[in-house]
């Protein structure tokens, strides 16, 4: 392959999937590619750890994928991982409400408008909140305007009470990872469109079956190298330095390391926007002011002969359910072990694991009734203070399109789940960014 990428070398900053992807595709561009990351492996927000007291390598945090998701499966081919999900033919979801009361959204294998008014008509709900939440489906087409959270929509069109606690905010939640009232409606409604006007299959769930480590952080090194590209961990990027006339003609690491970068030469950064901010502060006027919504799973592994939850199918939406949303289980899993999780939600800040825990057995008792909140398990809390930006209204105007950023070097590119994809902050979002990146430098 010839053409303005041949030869030239590329350096990339961070290795989450951004990075992966953009260092992937740069490689089979044609560029000589180092990719710098400041930890010791990649995947980036994706990740796993081991916990000491139970030995079982942990998430960070449960990611699922929607089977529309074409740049992440993509990613998760070149890595051979992509068998590692039980894919649904389509979107199904449980729910349990406060009282414990369990009904299930199951889409039948047909186009999403056509399988949708099935699924929300079989929901245990009141009719009149079952039609509402039709004729809700139906005003996803519509537009909304720019300064409208999606509370603002959801009031707009008759959406309150049973439609928004079994509907749409289960869904913002997961997609979004806030509550109505922080979110963007159009950014919402976007997303929503892409996953349910096309077929059931655009719409499931994609589950891992295993530790996202086995899936992004184990298989990247080998796969990285088979594709020719140099891969740096441990490297922390310091400093983007740049010549008067603007090119960045450095990037420095922590450790006082500079690796020169020449005229012809790529920067890619593939970070967070928290951390390009501190390196490129003349430039962040938009992006800097992006705020971060975080995600608190609790782990549980019940003890053996203990008494177990409901299986109700490996994602179960807590209708109302507050602090914690979901329940996750790794489908076909141990049915002993489950996580909790709550998004977006800041009244965990500054509590200690202990009381995060007592909170989550309190909930538990109280979906589950039957359940006890004593019951003996190993728990293990996983916070993530920067889990995703926000998408509020009129934050799309902050994040700037993945590629240079708006009077920046033209040398140094930027993507991430924070650039302007259209898309919330997603693994999805993350790869489209880096594709956008690759189609400008063809
Ligand atoms: C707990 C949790 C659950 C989530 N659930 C879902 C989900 O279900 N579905 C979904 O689609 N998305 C989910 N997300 C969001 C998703 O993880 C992110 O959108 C995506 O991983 C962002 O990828 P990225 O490559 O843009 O950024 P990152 O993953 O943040 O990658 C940036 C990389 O840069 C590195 N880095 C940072 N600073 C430096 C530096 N100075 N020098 C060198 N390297 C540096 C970081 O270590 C990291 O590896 C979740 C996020 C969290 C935290």
């Amino acid at each position: 392959m010839t053409g303005p990428t041949q030869g030239r070398r590329a350096i990339v900053l961070g290795a989450g999937v951004a990075g992966l992807a953009a260092a992937f595709g740069l490689a089979e561009a044609g560029c000589r590619v180092l990719l710098l990351e400041s930890r010791a492996w990649c995947g980036g927000r994706a990740f796993s750890f081991v916990d000491r007291a139970s030995g079982r390598r942990l998430d960070n945090g449960p990611h699922a994928l929607l089977g529309c998701y074409r740049g992440m499966r993509e990613l998760l081919r070149r890595l051979g991982t992509d068998q590692l999900f039980a894919a649904d033919r389509a979107l199904r979801l449980a729910y349990r409400g406060p009282d414990g009361a369990a009904t299930a959204l199951a889409l039948a294998r047909l186009p999403v408008p056509l399988a949708m008014p099935f699924g929300l008509l079989a929901l245990r709900l009141p009719l009149g909140a079952r039609l509402r939440a039709l004729w809700g489906m139906a005003a996803v087409l519509g537009p909304a305007p720019a300064a409208w959270s999606l509370d603002d929509w959801l009031g707009a069109r008759g959406q309150r009470g049973a439609p928004d606690d079994y509907f749409w905010r289960p869904l913002c939640r997961a997609i979004m990872n806030v509550e109505p009232a922080a979110c963007a409606a159009a950014d919402f409604l976007a997303t929503l469109r892409e996953a349910f006007l096309g077929r059931a299959s655009a719409a499931a769930f994609l589950l891992p079956l295993r530790p996202w480590g086995e899936i992004l952080a184990d298989p990247a090194p080998a796969a990285l190298r088979r594709a020719g590209v140099e891969l740096r961990t441990g490297a922390r990027v310091a400093a983007i330095e740049r010549a008067a006339r603007g090119a960045v003609v450095g990037v420095g690491l922590s450790g006082g390391e500079r690796i020169e970068v020449g005229e012809r030469d790529l920067v890619v950064s593939a970070l967070p926007w928290f951390a390009l901010r501190g390196l490129v502060p003349d430039l962040a006027g938009g992006f800097g002011a992006l705020r971060a919504s975080p995600i608190v799973t609790v782990h549980f592994a019940l003890a053996d002969g203990g008494p177990l939850l409901p299986d109700d199918g490996p994602v179960t939406a807590l209708a109302g359910g507050d602090p914690f949303h979901f329940v996750l289980r790794t489908p076909g899993g141990d049915p002993r072990q489950f996580a909790l999780l709550s998004g977006g939600n800041r009244s965990f800040d500054g509590l200690r694991t202990d009381a995060i825990e007592g909170l989550a057995r309190a909930q538990l008792a109280r979906w589950f009734p039957g359940f006890p909140a004593a019951a003996p398990a190993l728990v293990r809390v996983a916070k993530e203070a920067l889990a995703t930006f926000v998408a509020a209204p009129g934050s799309r105007a902050l994040r700037p399109r993945p590629g240079p950023l708006p009077g920046g070097p033209p040398n140094l590119l930027v993507c991430g789940d924070w650039t302007d994809t259209g898309l919330p902050a997603t693994l999805e979002g993350a790869c489209r960014s880096a594709q956008a990146v690759l189609a400008q430098l063809r």
